[in-house]
Order: structure tokens, then C-alpha cells, then sequence
């Protein structure tokens, strides 16, 4: 599988990723990256995320919230207000959606490996996938 160097995601992570640009994120940029994440790299088999929220967080960049209700399963997405670049931000997304897709097919989240097995695809767009978000 090859990605065209003019994909949306490899020419916006290039061209952020050496800056320290403070990135604000807007849940319009988390939906629209979201979407464009699961479009090109997950074949759109993550589901959207049932809320999103932005707030000042302490120690990490964001955190997948799974519930479950009755027969409902469901994810929210809470993110940090603030990154150090747009790559950063696109990293963070990445990682939680992966979160998202384990919640919703097996019931929890975890760095192990049904969470590694999207290294490879991520690393083809310059994602890289880690433990810390
Ligand atoms: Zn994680």
C-alpha cells in the first residue's frame, strides 16, 4: 500500500511536525479529523465518538471515556485545549480513535495488542503510535 505524498494527512503532519505552533483544537477540527482519520486509515469502522470535549487537562493529552447503558455501547472523547502542533493534535486522535474501535468491539481499552496491530498502518501516514497520549 502506497500513500501519495500529497495525502491530507502525511502533507499536514510534514508540515507541522518540526514546529512548535500552539494548536488549539475546536470540536469541528476533532469531527473533521476524526473523519478524515477513519476515512483514509480505519476504512470507516470506527464509530463516531458520542460526545467530544475540549478542556484543560492535567498530565495527559486526552482520554477515551467507554460506557456502556443497557444494551448501548458508547465512547466520548475528551481532548487537552491545546497542543504544541497540529501533528500532535492529529497523533492524539489517532491514538484515542484506536481506543474507540477496542471499546466497541471488545469492551475495553488497553495499549496491548489489538491496539499495536495499527502501528504499521499508522507509521505509513508518519503517525507514530505509543503508549502516551
Ligand atoms: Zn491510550
Amino acid at each position: 500500500m502506497y500513500i501519495r505524498k500529497d495525502n491530507i494527512i502525511l502533507k499536514t503532519i510534514r508540515e507541522n511536525k518540526k514546529h512548535k505552533k500552539i494548536y488549539i483544537p475546536s470540536k469541528h477540527a476533532v469531527t473533521r479529523w476524526t473523519n478524515i482519520l477513519n476515512e483514509e486509515i480505519f476504512n470507516n469502522k470506527i464509530h463516531p465518538f458520542k460526545d467530544i470535549e475540549i478542556r484543560r487537562r492535567h498530565g495527559c493529552h486526552a482520554e477515551h471515556i467507554g460506557w456502556e447503558s443497557g444494551p448501548f455501547v458508547y465512547g466520548e472523547l475528551s481532548m487537552n485545549n491545546w497542543f504544541w502542533n497540529k501533528s500532535e493534535f492529529i497523533y492524539t486522535i489517532a491514538h484515542e480513535m484506536i481506543h474507540q474501535w477496542q471499546w466497541m468491539n471488545f469492551h475495553k481499552t488497553n495499549h496491548g495488542r489489538t491496539f499495536m496491530k495499527w502501528k504499521d498502518k499508522l507509521r505509513k501516514f508518519d503517525i507514530p503510535l505509543g503508549v502516551e497520549v
